[in-house]
């Protein structure tokens, strides 16, 4: 890498330091993309091992992803490794915490459910009592929204609902509904719920990622130069004027440290790890708020219930089959007697299976069992909105150091 001054310097190359680069280097602005892991080899990676091949048959080495619930022993090379990167939380406050070092971050493995917020959480603080507005609402995003929308194809069916903002969508390819989704969508309505269909990114020959999306287009401008396994420690400032002035970054594999200069510093690196290079760099927090107000999306419960006409492979035709999205229904009008605050979303599926662990059995008997409801199960999911509190934070951990000696995170 030359000795130079970059326009810009991008540390991570998710969808956030992806559409930076993309937009950047498209106006002409010389930028450096430092990345903390390497460049994904997908025809390498993806070849599949049987069970029996893994040295821990599946379940992953212990202590290795404790916090990725996604993990296991089949794609265990794509999370961020727990043991070379730590990070604390209160124990009595889970934090899970799920990470990509991967050239793409998580942009390679995103479910690409593609949903615009709404001003009911824009304008939550007026809605509830309590809390406060964002600065921003949909109108200011609006003309955002629809550039990403197009970049990414988004597909969905408009509605025309404020609760659930309708996108600059490509035509949808949905079919009819199927007889068990019609259903649920009757019982729902009597309940006061919309049922809509799943609003997702269709991406790209079977990717959505910064890698395909974003990355080539800034490549192709000649402005772009990348350096894979350069882990950011600290972003430096100019001790006249106070501005970011580059980073120090450390090789992943030969720890040799350098220091790369720029005119601007974009931090994509993830919403927490931005937040610990800003708390490392000792920058940026003269309000005390940095690493505050830290919200998040939280799993609900999972149902999973099976059709019995649809068991033993004998589905009748119509019967199972295609999804269902559920937008936030509960605290919508502001004089809504309330038991909790904010809201929810359900997401349906017709016509899948049950997992093997929700059985008890095993071997013959237990591939039985999940032959017996294959294609037979309709499963809803709910997804919620852990509120931005001043409480809920993240610090970091001076005791907590990562395998280059970085200092960690810990949350609360
Ligand atoms: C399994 C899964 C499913 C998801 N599904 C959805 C979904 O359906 N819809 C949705 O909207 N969102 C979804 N998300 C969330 C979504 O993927 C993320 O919000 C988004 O991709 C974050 O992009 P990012 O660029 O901010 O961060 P990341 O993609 O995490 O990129 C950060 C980059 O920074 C690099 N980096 C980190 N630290 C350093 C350092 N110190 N120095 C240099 N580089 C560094 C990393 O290598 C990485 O490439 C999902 C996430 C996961 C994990």
């Amino acid at each position: 890498m030359p000795a130079k001054e970059y326009d810009v310097l991008i540390v991570g190359s998710g969808h956030s330091g992806g559409m930076a680069a993309n937009i950047l280097t498209k106006q002409g602005v010389n930028c450096l993309m430092l990345n903390a892991g390497p460049e994904s080899d997908f025809e390498h990676n993806r070849v599949n091992k049987a069970v029996h091949e893994l040295p821990y048959r599946g379940f992953g080495k212990p202590g290795r992803l404790p916090h990725v619930y996604q993990a296991n022993e089949f794609n265990a090379n794509q999370w961020v490794d727990e043991t070379e990167n730590p990070y604390t939380h209160d124990p009595a406050n889970l934090y899970n915490w799920v990470r990509v070092r991967l050239v793409g971050g998580r942009s390679l493995f995103w479910a690409r459910q593609s949903f615009r917020l709404s001003d009911f959480e824009f304008k939550a603080g007026d809605l509830e009592g309590t809390g406060q507005n964002w600065p921003i609402s949909l109108a200011d995003l609006h003309p955002y929204y629809s550039r990403v929308e197009e970049i990414f194809r988004v597909a969905g069916r408009k509605e025309g609902w404020p609760e659930f903002p309708d996108g600059n969508f490509v035509e949808p390819n949905y079919g009819p509904d199927s007889e068990t989704i019609k259903h649920l969508s009757a019982l729902g309505k009597e309940r006061g719920m919309k049922f809509s269909k799943m609003r997702s990114s269709g991406g790209q020959n079977g990717l959505a990622s910064s890698v395909n999306l974003l990355l080539p287009d800034a490549m192709a401008t000649g402005k772009l130069e990348m350096v894979s396994n350069a882990i950011v420690r600290e972003v430096t400032t100019d001790k006249k004027t106070g501005l970011a002035n580059g980073a120090h970054f450390v090789d992943r594999h030969s720890r040799h440290e350098r220091h790369v200069k720029a005119r601007a510093v974009v931090l994509a690196a993830g919403t927490l790890e931005s937040t610990r290079l800003l708390l490392n760099s000792g920058i940026a927090n003269s309000s005390g708020v940095l690493g505050r107000y830290l919200h998040d999306q939280i799993y609900g419960i999972s149902v999973v219930s099976s059709v019995a006409e649809a068991r033993d492979g004998k589905r009748p035709s119509g019967l199972m089959g295609g999804s269902a999205f559920i937008p936030r229904f509960r605290n919508l009008k502001k004089d809504e007697k309330r038991d909790f605050i904010k809201g929810y979303c359900v997401i349906i599926n017709s016509g899948g299976s049950a997992a093997p662990s929700l059985f008890a059995e095993y071997g013959e008997a237990l591939q039985k069992k999940v032959d017996h409801y294959a294609g037979s199960c309709v499963s809803g999911s709910i997804f919620g909105e852990r509120p931005a509190r001043y409480e809920n934070h993240v610090r970091i951990n001076k005791n907590v150091s990562d395998a280059w000696g970085f200092r960690r995170c810990t949350s609360k």
